[in-house]
């Protein structure tokens, strides 16, 4: 039997754990170009719209294409069907370094003050400092 403060202390440490997930780094950033690795669109490239690090998930734009069917509402007059990205996880997409061209990983370095992202693969700054 548990009792009520240590259900309450668990809620807690699991509402910290969601909390600290929003934070989290994420392998690629908005405006980023990745490869896909897996699934429908493997091999297809594309920039990454949206991160949700909560989720570890990426918005690709013109990738994972996914038909909904939307009903007639009061805002959205026409119903029928509608297309749109199906947002994909970060374990199924690559960075695509936007020097060499390759997918890569990057590495945080410091620049002067700044952290940027550099190319594992051809050393170039990824992000500009
Ligand atoms: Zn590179």
């Amino acid at each position: 039997m548990l009792t009520g403060h240590i259900r309450r202390q668990r809620r807690l440490e699991r509402a910290k754990v969601e909390e600290a997930k929003k934070f989290r780094t994420m392998p690629v950033k908005k405006g980023d170009t990745v490869k896909v690795l897996a699934g429908k669109s493997k091999g297809r490239t594309g920039r990454v719209m949206l991160v949700y690090p909560e989720t570890e998930r990426v918005l690709v734009e013109r990738v994972n294409i996914v038909k909904r069917h939307q009903r007639p509402t009061q805002r959205l007059q026409k119903g029928g069907i509608i297309e749109k990205e199906n947002p994909l996880h970060i374990s199924n997409v690559r960075l695509v370094c936007p020097r060499c061209g390759q997918t890569t990983a990057a590495r945080r370095e410091e620049v002067g003050e700044k952290r940027v992202r550099v190319c594992k693969k051809c050393d170039e700054q990824i992000d500009r400092a």
